[in-house]
């Protein structure tokens, strides 16, 4: 008998939910307890560095020597006050997670002793010892510094007893080695953009924010069935597995009660988050059986996505309190739902304007429609580039799978909106601008003034939907960081909107009022952006055809899908707006494709190894297991009834030697193609070699693997079954 699979079984199911200590204070009172935000930098700095800091937040104004000195003694009284012992400069290389160093406040103080410091120095620059970043090629080993900055706009905290400081992470030559400082730039390239259009309809706008709001899908398993599983332990998802006869069939997950074990590790979460400034709100049960949801406020993109950041590593720490593990990975289980990231968008004005809603008067409605028509185009523009930005090893299995969003990028925009579109585009000037009276221009259109879009009206299979007053970019990974999606995003749009001012300028320039010049470019974009809108079903093989037809990027090996950074048109719009350099875009590629080979050459060697010290070797024990019996059954029997009694024993003693040998061919096919890939040197063609020879064998292995544990005796095989870890919690 299988005593590790049983025995954790056993044991996951007497566990109880764990007591969360809930503090005595109201959320409102602990929320951003350990940050180090505006009410803190207003205790603990002097009046004038307070004004500069938050001028630097603000206005992005630069901060001299003497205020960083000054910031860093007052973040360190209130550090270690809140009994922080370390500080770290806390960024994203380009993996998936975070990277830290921890270092001690403490320096020698002359006198044989030691003293708490902390300097401006060390807050605004560090020079991490870390040459083993993915770098793409950037830094080679002889120029292997670089170089993390501190970036003002998202404040400092607190986890454990270390000081974290989000910083920017740069090489000695100025390229970004992560996806904070792009994302930064990509910010700053759209808020100006937007300003610009901005002012054609209202002076008073200094400054656009772009908001985001994303949705986290996880899924919990209990840590004991967790460890008892080397594909999740090693790879994040399961390599192998016969479907639960039970799964989600039923639909009666989505939004159900919620389980006793995982509430305490949600409210536990939920706590701790709060008091890191994470604004979160919502959860609740996804679709999939322990597949859950958490959601935050939206928030400025840049906090937004460090908040993002935390979270999925508070998520980490804190499940293990609960005797769970999270799997954020985007595919867990073959034939369940798999996990995404709504990322919802929108821009923003420091006037207290959302940019993508409706407003109550025809001038705004103009505004409004400006501006979802030019995200519009921009999605149109760089649809292949977007669905770059969201593409990964992990993904894949979400997208272009059975299973939403397909492999296609497309904008859902709800009949509303639509029937506001097409009545722009077929109405002329004249029949929309009526003169009244002092008031000036006004604006017929007739169906925004006074309708609310409805943002009720959802089109799940849509992976760019409008739901309202922002967009929803649904097609990103459950373990993304989001800042690679908000990049490109961010960047298209800010281009874009360059584009349309410069359009819009000239036909003034010519002599034609403004409105109407807006009103022609509008319509000359609706027309042209065309081929992105669908609101029909994505999940549809017709809409695989017609989108090809209608010239929208259809391909799906990943590998192939990153050459999209490297087009022309992606090349021309990441450096036009200034937010990366071609050199930064191949670097980045490079990183992109070798983390794809190395995905893939992982999940070959783990199931490599448990198809063939796994699984065979069960297998095996089973059938010796028959064909002794069918021994033993011939022994005591005529020969007549021997053959009636063993002949479906004979059967499956056939199907398992079958079975087998199928796997020890396809592993041995698997093992050549991975030999003959490691050999190409190129990184690009190394990845397409992975993806078209490689992982192609993985289906192929695992079906024989799960339809053994079909046969095999229940009470010899190792692996916690699917039904196991989809339903103990
Ligand atoms: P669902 O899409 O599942 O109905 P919600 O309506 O709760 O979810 O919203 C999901 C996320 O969208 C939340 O984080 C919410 O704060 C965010 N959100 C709402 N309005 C905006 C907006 N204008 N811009 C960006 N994010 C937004
Ligand atoms: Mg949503």
């Amino acid at each position: 008998m299988s005593t590790l699979r049983f025995r954790v079984v056993e044991t996951a199911f007497t566990k109880k939910a764990v007591d969360v200590a809930v503090p005595d204070e109201r959320p409102s009172e602990y929320f951003g307890k350990y940050v180090f935000n505006r009410a803190k930098m207003f205790k603990y700095l002097p009046e004038k560095t307070y004004r500069k800091l938050v001028d630097a937040i603000d206005n992005g104004t630069p901060l001299d020597r003497e205020i960083a000195d000054s910031v860093a003694e007052g973040m360190k009284k209130w550090a270690i006050e809140m009994g922080a012992t370390h500080y770290t400069h806390w960024f994203h290389p380009l993996t998936e997670g975070t990277a830290e160093k921890h270092d001690a406040f403490v320096e020698h103080d002359g006198k044989g002793g030691v003293v708490e410091e902390f300097s401006g120095k060390l807050l605004i620059q560090q020079e991490p010892d870390a040459s083993s970043f993915p770098n793409g090629g950037i830094r080679n080993t002889f120029e292997a510094r670089g170089y993390s900055a501190w970036d003002p706009s998202s404040p400092a905290f607190i986890v454990d007893d270390t000081l974290c400081i989000p910083t920017i992470f740069i090489a000695y030559t100025g390229e970004s080695l992560d996806y904070k400082a792009p994302l930064l730039k990509a910010l700053d390239s759209v808020n100006k953009a937007a300003v610009d259009v901005c002012h054609y309809f209202d002076h008073n706008v200094k400054k656009v924010f772009a908001y985001l709001g994303w949705e986290q899908e996880y899924f919990l398993v209990d840590e004991g069935l967790y460890a008892a599983r080397p594909d999740l332990l090693l790879t994040g998802r399961t390599l192998m597995g016969h479907e639960s006869s039970k799964n989600q069939q039923l639909e009666d997950h989505y939004f159900g009660a919620i389980p006793t074990r995982v509430a305490a590790f949600m409210k536990d979460l939920e706590i701790e988050s709060l008091k890191l400034g994470i604004p979160v709100k919502t959860r609740h049960n996804e679709v999939a059986p322990n597949q859950f949801e958490l959601a935050p406020i939206f928030e400025e993109c840049n906090l937004a996505n460090d908040h993002n950041l935390l979270i999925m590593a508070l998520m980490r720490k804190i499940s293990r309190r609960h005797g769970f593990r999270v799997l954020l990975h985007e595919k867990p289980f073959k034939g369940v739902n798999g996990s995404g990231k709504h990322n919802n968008w929108s821009l923003g004005t420091d006037t207290g304007v959302l940019l993508m809603a409706p407003g109550k008067t025809a001038e705004d409605n103009l505004r409004f429609v400006t501006f979802i028509v030019n995200v519009l185009m921009a999605v149109y523009r760089h649809n292949g580039l977007l669905k770059a930005s969201i593409s990964s090893a992990t993904n894949a299995h979400r997208l272009g799978a059975n299973e939403a969003p397909p492999a296609i990028i497309s904008s859902f925009l709800g009949t509303q909106l639509t029937q506001v579109l097409d009545h722009l585009e077929e109405s002329s000037n004249d029949e929309l601008i009526a003169l009244s009276g002092k008031h000036g221009m006004k604006l017929d259109i007739p169906q925004i003034p006074e309708l609310l879009i409805d943002n009720t009206d959802r089109n799940r299979t849509s992976p760019f939907a409008f739901t309202g007053n922002r967009f929803e970019f649904r097609a990103v990974g459950s373990e993304a960081n989001c800042a690679s999606a908000m990049i490109a995003l961010n960047t298209a749009v800010a281009e874009q909107l360059i584009e349309f001012k410069s359009e819009v300028d000239a036909l003034i320039a010519k002599g034609e009022p403004k409105v109407s010049a807006i009103l022609d470019v509008v319509r000359k974009y609706i027309k042209e952006s065309k081929p992105i809108h669908f609101d029909g079903n994505g999940y549809s093989e017709e809409w695989k055809a017609e989108a090809l037809k209608r010239g929208l990027d259809c391909e799906t090996s990943v590998p192939v899908i990153f050459d999209n950074y490297l087009k022309e048109e992606s090349v021309k719009m990441f450096e036009s707006t200034g937010v990366m350099t071609r050199k930064e875009l191949e670097a980045r590629n490079e990183v992109k494709w070798e983390t794809y080979t190395k995905k893939i050459q992982i999940e070959a060697r783990v199931l490599g190894d448990l198809a063939m010290n796994h699984i065979i070797p069960i297998s095996t024990k089973y059938q010796s297991e028959l064909i002794d019996n069918v021994y033993k059954i011939r022994s005591l029997f005529s020969e007549d009834k021997a053959v009636l009694l063993c002949g479906k024993d004979l059967d499956i003693i056939e199907e398992i030697g079958h079975r087998e040998l199928a796997i020890k061919e396809k592993v041995e096919e698997m093992i050549e193609a991975r030999k003959k890939a490691n050999k190409i040197a190129d990184e690009r063609e190394k990845a397409i070699a992975y993806h078209d020879t490689v992982a192609p064998k993985f289906d192929e292995i695992r079906y024989h693997i799960d339809k053994l544990e079909l046969i095999v005796d229940d009470q010899m095989w190792t692996l916690p079954k699917y039904r196991e870890l989809l339903f103990i919690r």
